[in-house]
């Protein structure tokens, strides 16, 4: 799509960045028919091909109007349309410049302004746990709508505390140089999240049990915080990229030191990692290490699926019984991994590989649930349809539970269903037989 830009982002970085996008885009339309927000709304602005055309008016000097963000703020960023596109036109990326530049341009009412800083204050923030357990304890007699957003006090999965530390050296003086190089010769290290450990702590504590179990130890970083996505896609790009470079500050050093990976657990964390290499990719102090952290980050279950030799030993590790126990259960997968990271059914045959009956929903599979970060706080009435949809699917294979692989994800779509809504990681920790010695829980 020919594109002349305006004087004022003709010699910016993102001016050409978009352009480059767009001289891509072919404007075929094919991605529009797999958009959930065209699918819901019917309108060619609330599907890709209008939103790249308003964004490219936009670059080209035309005023964007509210009309314009009110569209754009409709994406759900579920990059569906990146996966349908014949042309490879890197639509994520396009977005978030027209939001950031439409932002810039067009005044957002108070209210609109202080529910999006207070998402992005609030969800990052330390007291946000504590917020978290008073609203589990008031659950009862919250109003429905609030009652929603707010998941069930899970009954804790026991497990070693996944010790936090700045260097390796930390972990001799904690556990001694014999228990380091014995059990856990292999390391990899975990982000913590920003809501994840109030809203969902037992997924961190299931991965620990299950590197565990595959002689792997897991551990945090201190310093590192949220992941950036949260700021970032609420058109606080400075705020994201100090939070990105505060991560970096804490993981570089521990990679140097031999720690393997940067282990996701949640996918729109995982997404948002593997893309500092491109978002710090001019600046000078951090662009290299940028790149290091990208490179060293994996989802969990694609790190896990590499892992080929040492997935038969999990599998023995596994009771038969338990295993058997979990019925069929649903997989949904994330926008952030079937999408934006590309990976759609390695947490399948992962599972059918461990001995577990698990299935995909045989209709669309590959639309958005509605959670899509802070959408739906955002536009609620969008993401609660897609909601109801997603479990109708969901729930037609008639499982016993179902499993996702984002936070974000698994409470939302728990919001909505009576079934348990887990991560798959906790079903194969439930599973494991533990020795008794490393029997923590
Ligand atoms: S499918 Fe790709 S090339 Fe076609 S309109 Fe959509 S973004 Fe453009
Ligand atoms: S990111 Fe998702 S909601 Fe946004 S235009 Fe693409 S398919 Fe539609």
């Amino acid at each position: 799509m020919q594109t002349t830009l305006a004087p004022e982002f003709q010699n910016t970085l993102a001016g050409q960045e978009a352009e480059a996008i767009l001289r891509k885009c072919v404007h075929c339309g094919f991605c529009t028919a797999t958009c959930p927000t065209y699918q819901l709304l019917g309108d060619e602005l609330d599907g890709p091909r209008g939103r790249i055309y308003l964004i490219k008016q936009t670059l080209e000097g035309e005023a964007p109007t509210a009309k314009t963000q009110l569209h754009l703020d409709r994406c759900l960023t579920c990059r569906n349309c990146e996966t349908t596109c014949p042309s490879g036109v890197q639509y994520g990326r396009l977005v978030d410049i027209g939001r950031s530049i439409v932002e810039k341009k067009v005044k957002r009412t108070r209210f609109e302004h202080l529910l999006r800083w207070a998402l992005r204050e609030g969800l990052t923030s330390p007291l946000f746990g504590y917020a978290m357990r008073l609203g589990q304890w008031a659950r009862p007699v919250l109003p429905s709508l609030l009652k929603a957003k707010i998941p069930l006090l899970q009954e804790s999965v026991r497990t070693k505390k996944i010790p936090l530390i700045t260097s390796l050296q930390e972990l001799i003086d904690l556990d001694g140089p014999s228990v380091q190089t014995t059990r856990f010769s292999r390391k990899v290290l975990l982000l913590a999240g920003c809501v994840q450990p109030a809203m969902a702590p037992n997924i961190n504590k299931a991965t620990a049990n299950v590197l565990e179990a595959m002689g792997v130890q897991a551990l945090y970083a201190e310093g590192a915080g949220c992941c950036g996505a949260l700021s970032h896609h609420l058109n606080a790009q400075e705020a994201a990229l100090a939070q990105m470079r505060r991560n970096i500050d804490a993981w570089w050093p521990l990679l140097q030191e031999g720690v393997e990976a940067l282990v996701m657990t949640a996918s729109g964390c995982g997404v948002s990692v593997k893309e500092y290499a491109h978002l710090l990719a001019h600046d000078k102090q951090y662009a290299t290490k940028a790149l290091d952290v990208s490179n060293a980050t994996k989802d969990l279950s694609e790190w896990i699926i590499a892992q080929t030799n040492e997935i038969p030993k999990l599998k023995e590790k596994l009771m038969g019984d338990k295993v058997r126990e979990q019925g069929l259960q649903a997989y949904h997968p994330p926008c952030t991994l079937q999408h934006g990271q590309q990976i759609k059914e390695g947490v399948q045959s992962l599972l059918t590989a461990l001995g577990f009956d698990v299935a995909m929903a045989t209709q669309e599979s590959h639309l958005c649930c509605g959670s899509a970060g802070t959408y739906s706080v955002l536009n609620p009435s969008i993401a609660n349809t897609l909601k109801e949809r997603k479990l109708g699917h969901l729930l037609a294979l008639k499982p016993k539970g179902i499993l996702s692989a984002n936070v974000g994800c698994i409470s939302h779509l728990q919001s909505g269903a009576s079934l348990p809504v887990r991560h798959w990681i906790e079903m194969i920790d439930s599973s494991l037989l533990k020795p008794s010695g490393l029997d923590c829980r």
